[in-house]
């Protein structure tokens, strides 16, 4: 075959691949947008395991009308303006990639509306293409449907697990981002069904205890310690109240989810001689450490996490939940090994 430079279609859904896995990245990018908007009310409405239906609408800032097409432009975005910002990044989003590549793999449907303005717009994308922008009412804030996800893509179709499961991960997404801002109410309704909704009256015990249940949350014991620039505030679980798998860890790094070996590692090392062998804790952690030491740009869901220093941040992390655990139930024998 020749070569040939790929049509723009072709090219925006082999990235959006990056971006978009599965119809939980998808909520997972609005959630971030919804955040980074400074909402305070976030209500989700999946159906179909998130492959019929994905509809985030929140309170926040809203996107003027002028600006409603850049923001699904490729690598548009409100939040970075050069590179050297990316070292004090203080939002969730800022690749401005999220947008684009959920455009690229579905139907969107936006409305969007600032405050002070008299009306609000909508605009409708089909193959990552805007057509109409109108004028609609609405209160300040944004709503994004996304439907039809990866029906022009059926090879990423095929790999979709049932319904049940991609809900599941949809659940694990916002469970995770209602522990990390606790000031936020969030409400899930699956398939017409109200599935999650927190108090979103910023304490973390009364969000975990919706997430986690009543009988974990509210015996969950204070996690606080601060060392220079590091500091750490959660939950972790009584001993008594471990579990059989790692499902019970929701980890953040300014406030960011993020999944990290070091600190996984760190609270199951904290937990050594406090539970049975085979059995783990349930922990929310927030650790809060200057954006420089970390570096979050390795892989476009953002996930990942690297530290400048893992074994400072590991100890760190260690001492701060064994020094909880041993507070709430010292065990003498223990508290001299620690
Ligand atoms: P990023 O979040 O990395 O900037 P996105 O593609 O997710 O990129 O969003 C592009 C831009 O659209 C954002 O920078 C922001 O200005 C705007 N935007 C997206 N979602 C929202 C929202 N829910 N409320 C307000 N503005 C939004
Ligand atoms: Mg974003």
């Amino acid at each position: 075959m020749p070569i040939r430079v790929l049509d723009h279609q072709t090219v925006a859904r082999i990235a959006a691949g990056e971006v978009v896995e599965r119809p939980a990245s998808v909520v997972k990018e609005l959630l971030e947008n919804s955040i980074d908007a400074g909402s305070h009310r976030i209500d989700i409405e999946i159906k179909g395991g998130g492959a019929g239906l994905i509809k985030v609408s929140d309170d926040g800032c809203g996107i003027l009308s002028d600006e409603l097409p850049l923001a699904f432009a490729r690598h548009a975005t409100s939040k970075l303006s050069s590179f050297d910002d990316l070292s004090s990044i203080g939002t969730l989003g800022f690749r401005g990639e999220a947008l684009g590549s959920i455009a690229a793999v579905a139907e969107v449907e936006v409305t969007t509306a600032v405050s002070g303005s008299p009306s609000g717009k909508m605009m409708s994308l089909r193959g990552g293409r805007g057509d109409i922008v109108r004028p609609i009412a609405r209160a300040c804030g944004t709503t994004i449907s996304v439907s039809h996800l990866f029906r022009e893509v059926p090879a990423r179709l095929k790999f979709l697990k049932s319904d049940t499961t991609e809900t599941g991960h949809i659940v694990t997404v916002v469970s995770n981002y209602s522990l990390a801002y606790p000031e936020v109410r969030f409400k899930l309704i699956v398939d017409g069904r109200d599935t999650l909704m927190t108090p979103g009256n910023g304490k973390l015990r009364d969000t975990a205890i919706e997430i986690l249940g009543h009988h974990v949350a509210a015996r969950m014991i204070e996690i606080s310690a601060v060392d220079g620039s590091f500091s750490i505030a959660g939950l972790v679980s009584a001993p008594e109240n471990s579990r059989a798998n790692r499902t019970g860890l929701f980890l953040f790094v300014n406030r960011r989810w993020v999944r990290s070996h070091i600190l996984s590692r760190a609270i199951e090392e904290a937990c050594h001689g406090l539970l049975t062998v085979g059995r783990y804790p349930n922990a929310i952690i927030n650790l809060r450490l200057p954006p420089s030491d970390t570096d979050i740009n390795i892989h476009p869901a953002k996930t990942e996490i690297k530290f400048r220093e893992d074994g400072k941040v590991f100890e760190f992390v260690r001492q701060a939940v064994r020094a909880a655990l041993l507070g709430e139930a010292p065990v003498p024998s223990l508290a001299v090994a620690a």
